[in-house]
């Protein structure tokens, strides 16, 4: 049995103040069996390290180095990010492929960056509209995540999590229906092989507390990256409740 996961991405949002406020108001209302994660920009990882602890809340940063220390300026390694308890690291965010040309052998190589610190790697692959409209959705799925597997290999899998996300479907607004995204996770779980049942595979793009219900009953949804109505802590814990049902 997967448990569910509902992780919150802040995006390049958040200040001192209004995280604080946004994670108390959480803490405070968040009761439910679903593990639940925090992405906050880099510069407030400390801050919101020190807010949750104790909490049932884990930490997670919205990317992570593939070099492990250096000259690389604006980059934060694993054992950085482990210094803090990070448990994830979003990775291949479809922000991050667009606007600084992450590819998947990066993504690959990240993956194995977060895995030798033991944080999560938190695979992110989604279609492009057009790339939907054409019919290739499932290829483009498949390449994208093909690329990591045979850095990694099969059983590294076990210790992350994939995330899928339409492009689409990301700040737009527009939702995958719960069928579109079940059939891309079933064809995502396929891929896995003999580890497939035991990742837990995340569907993210729009997501809120009306459309978290419908979407968590599909079978091969174990959850959400959020983006936008994760910045709402009443938004957010309805979707994390949404999960445990
Ligand atoms: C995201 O950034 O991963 C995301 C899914 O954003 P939104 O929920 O705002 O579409």
């Amino acid at each position: 049995m997967r448990r569910p996961l509902v992780l919150a991405n802040w995006k390049m949002n958040g200040s001192l103040a209004s995280n604080k406020q946004l994670l108390e108001a959480l803490l405070g209302q968040l009761e439910c069996q679903t593990e639940v994660g925090v992405c906050p920009p880099s510069v407030y990882l400390s801050q919101v390290h020190n807010i949750i602890q104790g909490s049932s809340v884990a930490l997670g940063s919205q990317d992570i180095s593939k070099a492990d220390a250096g000259a690389y300026t604006g980059e934060v390694s694993a054992s950085m990010l482990n210094e803090f308890d990070c448990r994830f690291a979003i990775i291949g965010h479809s922000e991050r492929r667009q606007h600084h040309a992450e590819t998947d052998a990066d993504v690959a190589a990240k993956f194995l960056a977060a895995q030798s610190q033991g944080i999560k790697p938190v695979v992110c692959i989604g279609e492009s509209l057009e790339q939907r409209e054409s019919g290739v959705a499932l290829e483009v799925i498949s390449t994208q995540l093909n690329t990591v597997i045979n850095v990694v290999g099969l059983s590294a899998f076990v210790d992350a999590v994939i995330a899928y996300e339409p492009v689409w479907a990301i700040g737009t607004g527009k939702t995958a229906t719960p069928e579109q995204a079940q059939d891309v996770h079933r064809h995502i779980r396929s891929l896995l092989g003999e580890v497939g049942d035991k990742v837990q595979v995340l569907y993210g793009g729009s997501v809120k507390s009306s459309n978290a219900t419908e979407l968590f009953s599909q079978p091969d949804i174990d959850g959400a990256l959020v983006g936008g109505a994760s910045l709402d802590a009443s938004e957010f814990t309805a979707i994390c409740v949404a999960a445990d049902c």
